[in-house]
Order: structure tokens, then C-alpha cells, then sequence
């Protein structure tokens, strides 16, 4: 059973309604690591509702969390904005509303392409409108069971004047490290370390409480029943063992059911992107593929598996492995044991799967089309010709579309060298040797007729080339040179049926003509 549905009729015997909740601190770009939470929340909710079960799905952005640091991509002017709340920061293009919408907005329009529509809230507006008052209290009121917690749970000392709650000074616009003068809800007396002494507010977003106690009181607050989160996290005195404390001894709650979830590490060299020079992001991997092959890159794998990912030449065997559990999904032929990737199929699908197969076009074969043509009609032509498809329907189309966005992406940003190359608009300059040219020749008198497939033409520039007397690998080679002018290239046959026959003819004519024949 995919894991999806264990963790689903785990939840189904223990509550009556469920909750999944995931979320993420935008304070800069985003891991590909980030993505794999929203999947993996994703997939148990979609698994839920598959079974008809009573299921809620929030995603919360925790937009009143401070500025740590000023990150290598932020100027100097961040310095300043440092310890304050993300939402009060000015965003760093000047288009959004503040820094956390600067950096949340595209995260959120990419989980919405994976198929997440889950109900936002932003910690900010949750403080703003009272909404962890009451929780807030009780933390207050509990501070020493909660230090007494904290103590016991990571072995770490904590301070005598732990306060697990942190006004924002309005006069330095910072969240204090001063000190904590008294409290009477719903008022936080304190004295900042700028020398501004005031009261904050629990009821208004005047502070907040400090992330470990937050979390918990986000699931009391929402009622969480299940919360996907990486597995440092989960690590033994982790924040998901205060969690599960502070709700059980504090909040008087039962903790959510954990998703503990491994990382996504970014696979040896090409991932970087080579007109930003930053590492790939998770935007990056939703612009390389497909949301739905993305997704399936992820469900394929139990949740406590370690995921490499490669956005080199790897891209391409994550699309054929798609493919091919896609066409598992639609004619059968799967076997047993992997019945699972099925389900990792079904829930990678944003929409849920199609009624019918949808039209398949291999990626390796759309890297050579997409370099090869200059527009989208030309593309289809040649999908067209290649694939013998007479008719695409509209969805079809729409798929295809996509898939040749990402391609011409993937081939801008991130494939390596070997698979690129671009036809030349003229015979390149080469010195042709007599058994180079007697082989053109040949070629070119058999071209004329042969059938316009990719093996046909494989074979007959094979036997070309041996008849010729130089021999496959330098005919190949030659054929290589006169279009691309690289020694090597994408599969001949394959590489010469995508293109114009009479270009071809052309362009391996101008080989007789004396020009390219120098001595
Ligand atoms: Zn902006
Ligand atoms: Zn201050």
C-alpha cells in the first residue's frame, strides 16, 4: 500500500475529522527540500478524501517570524531589518506588499500548480485578530511547566527568566531581547534592550510567542491531526517532542499525527542555474518538469526515504519512468511490486488522472525537436510526422505545451553541455577527406528515397559509411559535423528524421562542392 494510505486509514481509525496542516517561513528562496512538504501533505490529504473521509487542509505562512539574518542576496539596507517581522519588512522588488508576500506569492502559485488548494493563513493576521490570545495566556501562565519542558526535552539549560513570549518594541521596530517586566493579560510589560519601556498586547500582533511554542499552539488552535515536517525535526529532543509536550501537558491537546519526511539533496554538479548562478530552486524543478512529474519524483519514494535531486541529465530518466507508470496506469502490464508507483501516479495528478491515456511525447525525443525549431506550430509539425499522430487533442496539446516549455527551460537553465547543440545555418567549415566525400555522396543518392524514419535512416548511413570505406564511426562523425558541427550528437537517425528532407539533401550536397574541399 502506498504510503499515502497507511498514514490515511491511520488517521480514519483515530478521528472523526481530519486536519492537515503544513506550512513555511518564506524568508528567502525556496528549497526544492520545501516542495516535498507541500507533496507530502498534499498526497495524505488527497488520500484522505479519496476514501471519503471528513478532511480539512490548511497552509500556514508564518509571515510574523523575524528576519534572522541578512541573506546573501539581500543589500545592505537589510541590515536594519534584522529581529523584526517579516511582514513589516519592505519587500526587496518594491511590487508586493511587504518582504514575506515577496517571497510567498510565487511559492504559493507553485503549490498551486502541484495541485494544493489548501485554506492560507499568515501568523500575522492569526496574532492581529486574537486568534492565539487565549493560547498565548495559557503559554504565560504555564512558563515554568513549559521551561520545565523545554528542560527535560532537549537537555539544554534555559535561562531563569525565560519568558515564552516576545513583544515587538514599537519604537525600534525590533522584537525585544530586553527584558520582561510583568504580565497581567492581556499585557506583557517590558523594557527593550533600545530603552523604549511599554506594554504589548497579546490580543494584537504587538509579539509572539517563540516558534516551538507556537507550533503547538497552532494545532490547538486549528485542531491539526496530521503535520508532515523534516525529519530534523523529529530527531530525539527535536521541536516535535516539545510539540507533543507542550499540547499534552499544556494546551491540554492530543498532537497531530507526524509525517516525518527525509531531505531533498541537490544532486552532484549542473545544478546550478546558469542565468541567475544561484542552485536550483524549487521553482526551478517546476519550470525544469511538469507539476505532475515533479510530484511523482516524490510520491515514487516512502516519505523517510533520502531523495537526490538532479536537475542534469536525471530530469530525463524521472520523465521515462513517468511515462512509462503512466502507460502501467492506463493498459496495465504492472508488476506486483510496483504496484505502489500507481497510486505515487494518481496522486501526482493535480486534477486527479484523466479518464483516458493522455497523448505521450518522450522527453529526449522533445530536446532535439525544441532545438531544431523556432516555434511551437513547427514543434507540432514535427511531433506530428515523427510520432504519426494525425490528430492532438486539445488537452493533448495543452500537455505538450508544457512539456516543451520545460524542455526550452531545462535546455537555457540547467542541461549539461553534451545535449545541446544547434543546427548551423550553413555547412560548417571542414576539410573532407576522399572516402568522407564518396560517402556523402552515397548517402545522398539513397536518402533521396528512403522512408523518413529514424531506424530506416540509421541503417542506411550504417551501411553508407562501411561501403564508402571510412567506416561507421568517422561517417558518423561526418553526418555530426556537417549539421552541428560537433563530432557527436543526439541519435542520427532519429536526429536527421526530425528534420526536413530536402534540407537534409541540401545541406549534404553542399559536401560535393569543391568550397568545403580545401586542401
Ligand atoms: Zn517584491
Ligand atoms: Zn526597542
Amino acid at each position: 500500500m502506498h504510503w499515502a494510505d497507511v498514514v490515511a486509514k491511520e488517521l480514519m481509525s483515530k478521528n472523526q475529522r481530519n486536519l492537515i496542516s503544513t506550512g513555511i517561513t518564506p524568508s528567502g528562496f525556496i528549497h526544492v527540500g520545501s516542495l516535498r512538504e507541500a507533496v507530502t501533505a498534499r498526497a495524505a490529504y488527497q488520500a484522505l478524501k479519496d476514501k471519503d473521509a471528513d478532511v480539512g487542509f490548511i497552509y500556514i505562512i508564518d509571515s510574523i517570524d523575524p528576519l534572522r539574518k541578512r541573506y546573501p542576496f539581500l543589500d545592505e539596507s537589510y541590515e536594519d531589518q534584522i529581529q523584526r517581522p517579516l511582514s513589516e519588512i519592505p519587500c526587496p522588488c518594491g511590487e508586493h506588499e511587504s518582504y514575506v508576500h515577496h517571497f510567498a506569492e510565487p511559492f504559493l502559485e507553485a503549490i498551486g500548480k502541484m495541485g494544493l488548494e489548501p485554506e492560507l493563513h499568515w501568523t500575522h493576521q492569526l496574532y492581529a485578530q486574537g486568534k492565539f490570545a487565549e493560547v498565548t495566556d495559557t503559554v504565560i501562565k504555564s512558563k515554568d511547566k513549559v521551561a520545565q519542558i523545554l528542560r527535560e526535552v532537549t537537555g539544554r539549560d534555559v535561562p531563569s527568566d525565560f519568558f515564552p513570549y516576545t513583544p515587538k518594541c514599537p519604537s525600534c521596530g525590533k522584537y525585544s531581547a530586553g527584558k520582561v517586566l510583568g504580565y497581567e493579560f492581556p499585557y506583557v510589560a517590558y523594557k527593550c534592550h533600545c530603552g523604549h519601556e511599554d506594554r504589548a498586547d497579546v490580543r494584537k500582533a504587538e509579539g509572539k510567542m517563540p516558534w516551538r511554542m507556537e507550533w503547538a499552539a497552532k494545532w490547538k488552535l486549528f485542531g491539526v491531526t496530521c503535520e508532515p515536517f523534516g525529519k530534523d525535526h523529529a530527531a530525539a529532543g527535536g521541536s516535535y517532542d516539545t510539540g507533543v509536550r507542550f499540547a499534552r501537558e499544556v494546551l491540554m491537546n492530543e498532537p497531530p499525527f507526524p509525517i516525518p519526511y527525509e531531505f531533498v539533496q541537490l544532486k552532484g554538479h549542473g545544478q546550478i542555474h546558469k542565468s541567475t548562478g544561484s542552485s536550483v530552486t524549487g521553482l526551478d524543478a517546476l519550470a525544469i518538469t511538469p507539476a505532475p512529474v515533479f510530484n511523482y519524483s516524490f510520491l515514487r519514494y516512502n516519505a523517510d526515504r533520502h531523495i537526490d535531486y538532479d536537475s542534469g541529465l536525471g530530469v530525463l530518466d524521472v520523465v521515462d519512468e513517468y511515462d512509462k507508470v503512466e502507460a502501467w496506469y492506463y493498459k496495465g502490464g504492472v508488476e506486483e511490486r510496483d504496484r505502489d508507483l500507481l497510486r505515487a501516479y494518481e496522486l501526482a495528478q493535480p486534477h486527479g488522472p484523466r479518464k483516458g491515456m493522455p497523448l505521450q511525447t518522450p522527453y529526449r525525443h522533445l530536446v532535439q525537436v525544441v532545438q531544431i525549431t523556432s516555434s511551437f506550430d513547427m514543434m507540432l509539425e514535427i511531433m506530428k510526422r515523427t510520432e504519426h499522430v494525425t490528430e492532438i487533442k486539445e488537452e493533448d496539446l495543452e500537455l505538450l505545451r508544457q512539456r516543451a516549455q520545460c524542455v526550452r527551460f531545462w535546455l537555457d537553465n540547467f542541461a549539461p553541455e553534451e545535449v545541446k547543440f544547434h543546427i548551423s545555418p550553413a555547412l560548417p567549415t571542414c576539410q573532407l577527406s576522399d572516402g568522407e566525400v564518396r560517402f556523402f555522396r552515397e548517402a545522398h543518392a539513397k536518402l533521396l528515397s528512403v522512408e523518413w524514419t529514424g531506424d530506416k535512416i540509421h541503417d542506411l548511413v550504417y551501411e553508407c559509411a562501411k561501403v564508402s570505406g571510412v567506416g561507421a564511426k568517422a561517417g558518423f562523425q561526418a553526418m555530426y559535423l556537417i549539421f552541428i558541427n560537433k563530432k557527436q550528437g543526439p541519435r542520427l537517425g532519429h536526429f536527421l528524421s526530425t528534420l526536413d528532407r530536402s534540407f537534409v539533401l541540401g545541406r549534404i550536397e553542399e559536401t560535393f562542392s569543391p568550397a568545403c574541399n580545401l586542401p
